[in-house]
């Protein structure tokens, strides 16, 4: 067995030599580690590998795109715990292969406040960043106010199809500040214009329906969500926050109180 390994081993870096790629033979003795320790599929171990291999190549450009997407702060996937979310692990770990903004998917993470949606839709961000997209990170209000903007100058329609060349645009904390009419509207617009174009994440504290009372219409939160989800991976985070778990917070009597579901 080990030696048989050992053979695996040459050939691998033997191969990865003739590719030009001598990173993936590090790659593969650390992510199949990682993929036996979570029981990922052939598929995703392939992609994981050929992942870190384009990530690589495509690093200096992609340093740039992580700049400029705004991001609140630097988040990645190897930094996320998925202990303490075991149910994501697999559907991130099909996600971090990047092929949902080829297929302009979307993801959509819900969850309680602290629970890691928007560290992992920074890290998808990244993800998508090393693949060569370009990204843009902004909490609803802000996108709600930036569509406001240009459409009181006339531009809404200019500003929608510069979004387009993003191949990725993160919309953090919907539903934490309910929407105007008006806001609500523009918001509409902007998850039809990527419909099947582009892809959007979205993170949201409130299960979908809750989205009703943030969009103040049922029938447009129900039009929105029909276009989101049509092609789109719903993460639902649980549990307790983990700014307080790390802490040792969680186990104090009057947080426990707050959070029944728990
Ligand atoms: P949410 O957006 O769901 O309110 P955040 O993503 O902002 O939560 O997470 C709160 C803090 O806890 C962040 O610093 C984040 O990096 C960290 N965090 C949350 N979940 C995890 C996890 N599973 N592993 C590592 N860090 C985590
Ligand atoms: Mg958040």
């Amino acid at each position: 067995m080990a030696a048989k390994q050992t053979d695996t081993a040459k050939q691998i870096t033997y191969l990865a030599g003739a590719l030009k790629a001598p990173r993936i033979t590090e790659a593969a003795s650390r992510m199949a580690d990682q993929a036996r320790d979570a029981g990922w599929s052939f598929e995703d171990y392939l992609a994981a590998v050929l992942e870190r291999e384009v990530s690589a190549r495509n690093t200096p450009g992609a340093e740039l795109r992580i700049k400029a997407a705004g991001f609140p702060a630097r988040k990645t996937l190897e930094d996320f715990d998925f202990d303490a979310q075991p149910t994501a692990r697999q559907q991130t770990a099909a996600l971090a292969s990047g092929g949902f903004l080829l297929e302009a998917r979307n993801v959509v993470l819900l969850g309680p406040p602290g629970t890691g949606k928007t560290h992992l839709a920074t890290a998808l961000g990244i993800v998508a960043a090393r693949h060569g997209y370009r990204v843009l990170f902004a909490a609803a209000t802000d996108w709600v106010t930036h569509l406001t903007d240009a459409h009181q100058q006339g531009n809404l329609p200019r500003e929608l199809a510069r979004l387009r060349r993003y191949g990725l645009i993160i919309v953090d904390e919907v539903g934490y500040l309910p929407f105007e009419q008006d806001a609500a509207n523009l918001f509409f617009q902007l998850v039809s214009s990527r419909y099947e174009h582009a892809s959007l994440i979205l993170t949201s504290n409130l299960p979908f329906s809750g989205w009703g009372g943030v969009f103040g219409d049922q029938a447009v939160a129900a039009a929105m969500i029909d276009r989101i989800v049509h092609h789109a991976d719903v993460l639902t985070l649980k549990g307790a926050s983990y700014r307080l778990r790390v802490r040792g917070i969680d186990s104090l009597p009057s947080i426990k109180t707050q959070d029944p579901a728990d």
